[in-house]
């Protein structure tokens, strides 16, 4: 199949321009002024502006808190529908298994049948045992070039103490895989949270009251510090507010190699939105808690300076009349998590690019080109280039409307960005050349999304080949 591509504005991360796109098999394989190769299929991207295919860093198709579990593979429609093309998912290590073993049974049985965008897969420590931390060695090997560990969570399953995470630094510096945290002060929420109870706070409010920002910044300092002893590089996850941001900021001018994120919720929600009246409150209760206005302001300027260097989602496909209602009278039984896959251009895009806080370029490093080189998946992801993946999004700038549930492909129902503003849409999306997205609606199929094995950091672009 080849596909012409004419007359658009392609927007990269670094410059925009006006060219026609030639696609070959899956691959791009030509670019320039009025290409004139016969192609199977035209499409006119006259007015219309031509990115390439978002990468989604942080998302959760296989999460189970406290025994619920997330909407799966089978809704990766949603991610496709926002523009987003590659997700990386955090699979949990289950007890026993190896990490690749447990990744591998997922992909096998859930993933590969299922998915409708490419994906990749951070390992999640779970069960830290020496076996495992020498696991992280070869990991690579099977396509894994990170592992992520949660400082946060007291008692469950997947929560880690500085004895793993410092551990799992140094494993991993030499194999060239990136470690993630999830940085929140375990035993500080939980006598918080018991205190909350204890009072009869049991509303989602109260989730926000019992994970204070400092708990989020002694967490975030002490991983900097492990990994600084470890002498390996750290990214820190979903990044909310402006004392968590300014630690990384100031260990990394420091010479430390302290990389982070950001959120969509964190960029245009805030922590009045779980006072909700009649539980909608539950809604927005995610990991860290949703801060304040402020904060959003910080975010922006940190995303948009360089400070935090990727915006994912967190997707996290909870319904709010099952599952987020298991916490009606204990907000700590509410499961952690908000869905948003299908959002997170729109957001950026509306709240970010027309309101002046970030350029266009901007936006495509934060949605595509840095998550793609974080995850080492750049030698085919996350940029318009000759020879990499034809992952790529149009979207028609003169439109407006409103983000609603009902146009939501995530199988769950609710939205937290239920009456925002969307200014512009998404017209088509190709994944590897296919046509998957058409005038904004899915054409794809289950199973077409593939594997990317993930390279470690550490080489150079053309090692990855
Ligand atoms: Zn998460």
């Amino acid at each position: 199949m080849s596909v012409l591509i004419k007359n658009g504005t392609i927007i990269t991360a670094v410059d925009e321009y006006k060219a026609d796109i030639y696609i070959e098999g899956e691959r791009i394989s030509a670019i320039g002024e009025n290409l004139s190769m016969k192609a199977e299929k035209v499409i006119d991207a006259a007015g219309k502006f031509v990115l390439p295919g978002g990468v989604d860093q942080h998302v959760h198709y296989s999460f189970d808190y406290k025994g619920e579990k997330v909407r799966g593979f089978e809704t990766t429609n949603a991610a496709i529908a926002g523009g987003t093309t590659t997700v990386i998912e955090f699979v949990n290590q289950e007890p026993g298994k190896g990490i690749a073993e447990t990744i591998e049974e997922y992909d096998r049985i859930e993933a590969a049948p299922q998915a409708m965008a490419d994906y990749s897969f951070h390992g999640v420590i779970c069960d830290p045992s020496d076996k495992v931390f020498e696991e992280i060695k070869s990991l690579p090997d099977k396509g894994i070039s990170t592992v992520k560990l949660f400082m946060a969570y007291k008692g469950l399953p997947f929560h880690s103490n500085d004895e793993s995470i410092f551990k799992a630094l140094k494993a991993s510096k030499d194999a060239g895989v990136t470690v993630m945290v999830h940085a929140e002060n375990a035993d500080v929420i939980d006598v918080l949270q018991n205190e909350c109870l204890g009072k009869g706070q049991t509303e989602p409010y109260y989730h926000a009251v019992s994970r204070p920002v400092t708990a989020e910044v002694e967490a975030t300092q002490r991983a900097i510090h492990l990994a600084s002893l470890a002498g390996a590089p750290i990214y820190i996850v979903h990044v909310t507010a402006r004392k968590v941001m300014e630690s990384i900021r100031e260990a990394y001018n420091g010479g430390i190699g302290v990389y982070a994120e950001t959120c969509t919720q964190y960029l245009v929600l805030d922590k009045e939105d779980l006072a909700k009246p009649n539980f909608e409150g539950a809604k927005y209760v995610c990991s860290p808690p949703l801060r304040t206005k402020e904060d959003q302001e910080v975010l922006w300027e940190a995303v948009d300076k360089g400070w935090l260097n990727a915006v994912s989602s967190d997707h996290c496909g909870f319904n709010w009349k099952e599952q987020k209602h298991m916490g009606i009278n204990d907000f700590t039984n509410i499961p952690n998590g908000c869905p948003g896959v299908q959002d997170r251009l729109a957001i950026l895009w509306t709240y970010g690019v027309e309101k002046g806080r970030i350029s266009r370029q901007k936006l495509v490093d934060l949605f595509a080109t840095t998550p793609a080189k974080v995850n080492g998946l750049d030698h085919r992801k996350g940029h318009i280039g000759i020879g990499l993946d034809a992952d790529i999004v149009i979207y028609d700038p003169d439109h407006t409307s409103t983000i609603s549930n009902e146009t939501s492909l995530h199988g769950v129902d609710f939205n937290i960005y239920e009456g925002f503003q969307q200014i512009g849409k998404i017209d088509q999306v190709l994944l590897r050349g296919n046509m998957v997205l058409k005038d904004g609606k899915y054409v794809g199929k289950q199973g077409q999304g593939r594997f990317i094995p993930g390279m470690p950091f550490g080489l150079c672009y053309g090692d990855k080949k």
